[in-house]
């Protein structure tokens, strides 16, 4: 896991500083550092084309094919394959460092639980500056050579953490992959993998058929254009993967308009900037300890389209803040951000593992000072954490950044984000049975009633508990609330259920009333987009949804 990898050109690569109880380490040169994005996985063949001279280079540095001019469909398609040896684990959570880690294993194994600690992440540094520290410390417990004998094991630690199966690559997959063009000009076979290293860095490389979405509404399979280099790997499955290395600011200009649309007033855009930037060097290396890559160009990151929907506005966003990044102690901040806060943002410990942030601590998506007390006078101050006043809260309509209707003259794209800032879905009991048992494998019997056990400080549900003729099932964290209720995913885990009872008293419908789009943590970017039509700055929208944090440049 997380080879230390340096920068491809490089002549006689140097690690700086090293630090000896350290052990991964990303050096990034500047002026325009270098990211790895995966794009594709799990695919049983991936076809490209390339509207440029390109080489092609196996994984171990040989020329394969040098100079290639081809306009022609290429396909790659795995051979002979074997896939990866993995074992899984229980994660029951992680630590910023080893100490705290080290205090829960022992614990635990006093409790009859042997585990173990896994290092995963990248301490990160520009010209030789550290950056980021993004190393974290998992509590693991178990080796199991299977997810399902992993996930039958989880039950006693339920109670305490939100505990979930984790997979360690202990052999990677190797094989041999088939590359071909359609013109017949072309056909190679190349052990485990190999790059597309076009001559020019404009947009050359155009992968098709490319999954976008996955388990959302939107999920769809599109042609996309890419800058830089393009390397493809047999995958864990033994199926192929695509990850692309580019300059950090040239896919910040593919993730800023994928993040926020385009026509929003520019300041937000700034604002998306920085905190997209902020984003990869705060996470790099934590969100794929197995994969050969830093983040995925999906949602689980950042949302990341190549270069098919740069706009010049998003560009100019990218540009003007040019290294620009939200610093706290001296570090990189994790800037989260979310489309729809509701009109309170949440804990990020509420919603990923500790360490709590003193950035990411819910507020009013509200100028400082601003009172609701018109919602609920007679329990005022409200808190979103009481089922009371998380009702009141969703059934109003208060004047917050996000609620677009109490802001005037607004760009008609900002007015759009209406429907997101209160919502209500309903499913018969059938309607709503059948998707639990899908979704938790679960049958559950007839539903009876979804209790909410416990809510975070947005009010949005952080564990319920679904009732049951045969079982109840205890569900914990806002994406598995999300995902559990819904086809795909819920727009938030903020919620309050109606339910329609029969004349013989059993649920009918089940009405899910909600606030918000998304986890709701940091940044509300439709608020960020009404600030700034508002004449806010950048710098006031950042100081807004990350308090404590400051801008500056790092390289
Ligand atoms: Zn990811
Ligand atoms: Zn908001």
């Amino acid at each position: 896991m997380g080879r230390v990898k340096l920068r491809v050109d490089t002549e006689e690569p140097v690690i700086r500083h090293r630090r000896a109880d350290k052990a991964h380490r990303r050096d990034l040169a500047g002026p325009d550092p270098i990211v790895r994005i995966g794009i594709m996985e799990e695919y049983d063949r991936i076809e490209f084309s390339v509207d440029d001279i390109f080489d092609i280079i196996a994984l171990n540095g040989n020329v394969v094919a040098s100079g290639i001019r081809s306009d022609a469909q290429w396909y790659v398609a795995p051979y002979e394959t074997e896939e990866a040896r993995a074992i899984y684990s229980i994660l029951t959570t992680a630590f910023a460092d080893r100490d705290s880690a080290d205090e829960l294993r022992k614990r635990l194994a006093s409790e009859g639980h042997p585990a173990r600690i896994a290092e995963i992440g990248d301490e990160v540094c520009i010209d030789g500056r550290v950056v980021a520290d993004n190393v974290k410390y998992r509590v693991l417990i178990g080796r199991w050579p299977t997810e399902k004998e992993a996930k039958s094991a989880l039950e006693p630690f339920r109670d305490e953490f939100a505990p979930r199966v984790i997979r360690q690559i202990v052999r990677p997959a190797t094989g041999i992959i088939d590359v071909k063009d359609n013109n017949f000009d072309w056909s190679f076979q190349i052990q485990d993998g190999f790059r597309i290293v076009p001559r020019s860095h404009n947009c050359p490389v155009m992968l098709y058929d490319v999954r976008e979405g996955t388990g959302f509404h939107w999920e769809r399979e599109v042609d996309r254009q890419y800058p830089g280099i393009i390397e493809i790997r047999i995958d864990h499955r033994a199926l192929l993967m695509a990850y692309t290395e580019v300059p950090l600011e040239t896919y910040l200009k593919g993730v800023v308009p994928s993040e926020m649309p385009a026509s929003y007033p520019l300041e937000a855009l700034k604002a998306q900037a920085i905190a997209a930037r902020s984003e990869v060097l705060a996470k790099m290396g934590a969100k794929h300890p197995n994969d050969p890559f830093d983040l995925c160009a999906h949602v689980h990151c950042q949302a990341y389209s190549g270069c098919t929907h740069h706009d010049p506005r998003s560009s100019q966003a990218v540009e003007e803040t040019r290294g620009q990044v939200l610093i706290l102690h001296n570090m990189v901040a994790e800037a989260v951000y979310s489309s729809t806060c509701g009109g309170h943002s949440e804990d990020k410990v509420n919603v990923w593992n500790p360490p709590d942030a003193p950035h990411l601590k819910g507020k009013w998506d509200a100028p400082e000072g601003q009172t609701f007390s018109s919602i609920a006078s007679d329990t005022y101050p409200l808190d979103l954490t009481s089922e009371k006043h998380v009702a009141q809260w969703i059934a109003s309509k208060p004047k917050v950044w996000c609620n677009v209707e109490a802001h005037p003259d607004l760009p008609l794209i900002l007015t759009r984000a209406m429907d997101n800032f209160r919502w209500e879905v309903s499913f018969s009991r059938r309607e709503l049975e059948d998707i639990i048992k899908r979704k938790s494998g679960e049958d559950i019997g007839q539903l009876l009633d979804i209790i909410p056990i416990r809510r975070g400080i947005s009010g949005r549900l952080m564990e319920i508990e679904i009732q049951g003729t045969k079982k109840n099932l205890r569900i914990q964290r806002e994406l598995n609330i999300r995902a559990a209720l819904s086809q795909r995913y819920l727009k938030s885990a903020c919620f309050v259920l109606d339910i329609e009872y029969s004349a013989e008293s059993r649920p009918v419908n089940f009405i899910l009333k909600g606030a918000g789009w998304g986890h709701g943590v940091g940044m509300c970017q439709v608020g960020a987009g009404v600030m700034a039509a508002q004449g806010k700055k950048v710098e006031d929208i950042l100081k807004h949804y990350y308090p404590g944090t400051k801008i500056d440049k790092v390289y």
